[in-house]
């Protein structure tokens, strides 16, 4: 484990255990993971506010609180691991429909700021089929999803879908 700090960005709406699968992998990387959510002003979007999404990923990484911190951001990425002193960005890769998009996003970021570096880890398979969008999707059925995400976010989810 090297000293330094990495800007471990996403939408988190809601977080999920491949995200948290990710957030252990990258603290055996680096001395300080920031957990960053992103997010767009102009064009709210996703299930959670970005305070939400912020609190539940809190509460769930409170464990391990001295070598984690949850931010949100707004704007460009790079611009955020700037002002932090960041040098480097976690993404987390499932199958190969991730590899596309995740490609095209580091290469603009190292485009931006070539002295950013991306690194990419893999969740357990176990996590390889699991995401925020399906998540969401299962639970606005009346599917379960325990076991998917934390106790945290099921219970925030269920309160969610029956509000609705
Ligand atoms: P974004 O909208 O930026 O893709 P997400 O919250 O969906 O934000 O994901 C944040 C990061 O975590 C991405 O790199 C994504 O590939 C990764 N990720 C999400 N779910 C999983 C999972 N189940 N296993 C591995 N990586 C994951």
């Amino acid at each position: 484990m090297n000293g330094q700090m990495a800007i471990y960005p996403g939408s988190f709406d809601p977080m999920t255990n491949g995200h948290l699968d990710i957030l252990r992998r990258g603290l055996a990387v680096f001395g300080h993971v920031r957990i960053a959510v992103a997010f767009n002003k102009n064009k709210p979007s996703g299930m959670f506010t970005p305070p939400e999404r912020v609190d539940m990923l809190s509460d769930v990484t409170a464990e391990f609180a001295e070598r984690v911190s949850v931010d949100s951001f707004h704007g460009l990425l790079v611009d955020y691991c700037r002002k932090l002193g960041a040098g480097t960005i976690i993404r987390g890769l499932r199958a190969v429909a991730d590899f596309e998009y995740e490609f095209q996003m580091a290469m603009m970021n190292r485009h931006l700021a070539p002295d950013l570096e991306t690194v990419f880890l893999m969740a357990d398979e176990a996590h390889f089929y699991t995401s925020s969008g399906l998540v969401k999707e299962v639970v606005m059925l009346g599917g379960d999803v325990s076991g998917l995400v934390p106790a945290v976010v099921e219970r925030e989810l269920i309160a969610k879908a029956s509000a609705s």
